[in-house]
């Protein structure tokens, strides 16, 4: 029987919508507070995301890859699907 393909699921902290006031990538250590975040996110220079099984764990848009790669590995899987949810829309990354 063929293994299921775990997933990861995270979801976009949106700077108009949370409550949270500060943003820290587990990754990479980038940190804004939400004012900051508010106008890079608008202007598109970054968001956060956070791991739905983990709400702690925050990371930013461009360590997702590293952050998946290295879940994978931790999973001791041959594959991964990471699924973003970004509001509006739902995005699956498969990883193998
Ligand atoms: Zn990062």
């Amino acid at each position: 029987m063929a293994k299921k393909v775990p997933i990861l699921d995270l979801n976009l902290i949106h700077p108009h919508e949370t409550r949270k006031r500060k943003f820290v990538c587990v990754e990479c250590g980038l940190s804004y507070n939400l004012k900051d975040y508010r106008v890079l996110f608008d202007n598109r220079k970054i968001s956060y995301f956070v791991e739905e099984a983990k709400p702690q764990i925050r990371i930013c848009h461009d360590c997702l890859l590293s952050f998946a790669a290295k879940k994978k590995e931790e999973m001791g899987a041959p594959k991964l699907y990471v699924r973003l949810d970004i509001g509006d829309e739902e995005v699956i990354l498969n990883f193998s």
